[in-house]
């Protein structure tokens, strides 16, 4: 079955810096047989060929080494539809436009995902079209079970994909073969064992020039309550019968049903003047576009229980934040001390595993004899390093639609459940209960 791709909001910086740059690999990789036919939507005043200008200035700066014929390619498959996506009778005449089945891409800010969907529903889809929504999945809880309820008046729950593309990176999905795979962690991957999961990620960019939809986001909505939480349901999940979609889901679904969040952990940052690496970063509060009386976060962390069996008394540490002096990215597994020493040694610190994200890799922290006297003990880190990801994980993501696999995909339930995890921090934030405190850029974050 032909298809074509719908992407409203075809003239934003996802698809310029990711969409259309992914879409490219696949053609230069030889995944697709043959080329795909983009309509973008945006308020632009553009025709086909400007356009067709703007996507080939995107496709230069973000796939350098794109060849021209790969290049051009993409760029004669495109077409530019100016409309308001929230228009039925613009989105009517856009879809009229394409040729194959369409896979809608909701490449929009997520406070238009409400209104863009009930015009889409208004307009109805062909049978087998498909309907993408970026993240975050909505602005909260209610507004996610909306959203859920007009998707499923417009398309099968296995014709949604709801992005999270942090599931289509090799470390995640590395988890999966770590875990499932082999003897060894299975058996010690529970309360007791393991001591606590820290699940971070770090960044040492600050807002870079993203006001529009982060300062309407913050930290907590745009990372904390769909990646990490994806990465915690990953690491936390029972073990699944098989890899395919409906099981994957079924098993995340269960284990973040049994997430509660500690509101009393919480701790609601925001970074000032700082040097990171010896760049300069402004205040948050004054870079374009920032409304200040919004008091958006910059860096959210909480910690989570998992109230289940295997998991019981572990804490889970959530974090992540903009503007940090250290760049880390990863998942932290601390095990718990040996239950007795027969070495004269002190106790010395338990193994901890660490799940790499960029550059990925696994390093197992453990203590040996060493080298010189035999009865002392040694830290030793066992480290792997992956090869870059194959395809990106836009690539990847782009490829399951439009080959109809849902699988790196989240399922309806996990989208509400993340909502769920995050809401009593949300309205603590929201009653001023916890208080936004200031961190310099470039230091470790709130004291
Ligand atoms: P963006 O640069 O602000 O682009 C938003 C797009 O939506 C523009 O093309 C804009 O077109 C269009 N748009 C907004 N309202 C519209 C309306 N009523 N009618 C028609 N078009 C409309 O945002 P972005 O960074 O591309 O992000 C898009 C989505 O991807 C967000 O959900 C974001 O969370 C997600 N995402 C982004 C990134 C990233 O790196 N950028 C990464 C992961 C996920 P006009 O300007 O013409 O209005």
């Amino acid at each position: 079955m032909k298809r074509s791709f719908v992407v409203l909001g075809g003239s934003g910086d996802l698809t310029g810096r990711l969409l259309l740059p992914s879409l490219a690999e696949l053609y230069q990789r030889g995944v697709l047989d043959e080329a795909v036919e983009v309509l973008a939507v945006s308020q632009q005043d553009w025709d086909d060929e400007a356009y067709r200008d703007w996507a080939r200035e995107r496709l230069t700066a973000h796939a350098p080494d794109l060849g021209a014929d790969e290049r051009e390619r993409v760029v004669a498959q495109l077409g530019h539809e100016h409309g308001d996506v929230t228009s039925p009778d613009d989105l009517r005449r856009a879809l009229a436009r394409v040729d194959g089945v369409p896979v809608v891409y909701l490449a929009l800010p997520n406070t238009v995902f409400l209104p863009t969907l009930t015009a889409l529903r208004e307009v109805g889809l062909p049978e087998g079209a498909r309907v993408v929504v970026e993240k975050p999945f909505g602005t909260g809880i209610e507004d996610a079970r909306q959203l859920n309820e007009v998707l499923h008046g417009l398309v099968p729950e296995s014709g949604v994909f709801r992005i999270d593309h942090f599931l289509a990176k090799q470390t995640v999905l590395n988890v999966l073969g770590l875990r499932f795979a082999n003897r060894v962690f299975e058996p010690v991957w529970n309360a007791q064992h393991v001591d606590s999961v820290d699940i971070v990620f770090d960044e040492d960019l600050g807002l870079e020039g993203r006001a529009g939809y982060y300062d309407k986001a913050g930290a907590l909505r745009d990372m904390l309550q769909n990646h990490l939480l994806q990465l915690l349901a990953v690491v936390a999940m029972e073990p699944p019968q098989s890899l395919d979609a409906a099981t994957l889901q079924a098993r995340k679904s269960d284990v973040l049903r049994a997430v509660q969040a500690d509101v009393a952990t919480s701790v609601r940052g925001r970074y000032t003047a700082g040097t990171i690496v010896g760049r300069e970063l402004p205040d948050y509060v004054s870079e374009d576009g920032v409304d200040p009386a919004r008091g958006t976060e910059t860096y959210a962390e909480f910690t989570v229980t998992v109230d289940n069996w295997r998991w019981s008394g572990v804490p889970f540490r959530l974090r992540t934040g903009k503007a940090l002096g250290t760049r880390r990215k990863e998942i932290v597994v601390r095990f718990k001390p040996v239950p007795h020493l027969a070495f004269a040694d002190e106790q010395p610190e338990p193994d901890v595993l660490r799940l790499q994200l960029s550059p990925d890799g696994i390093a197992l922290e453990i203590n040996l004899n060493g080298a010189g006297d035999p009865f002392d003990l040694e830290r030793e880190v066992l480290q792997t390093t992956s090869p870059p990801q194959d395809l990106p994980a836009y690539g990847l993501l782009l490829k399951e639609m439009l080959s109809g696999d849902p699988t790196l995909s989240i399922s309806d339930v996990e989208a509400e459940q993340g909502w769920r995890i995050v809401q009593p921090v949300l309205d603590a934030w929201a009653a001023d209960d916890i208080p936004l405190v200031d961190y310099p850029a470039g230091s470790d974050g709130p004291a």
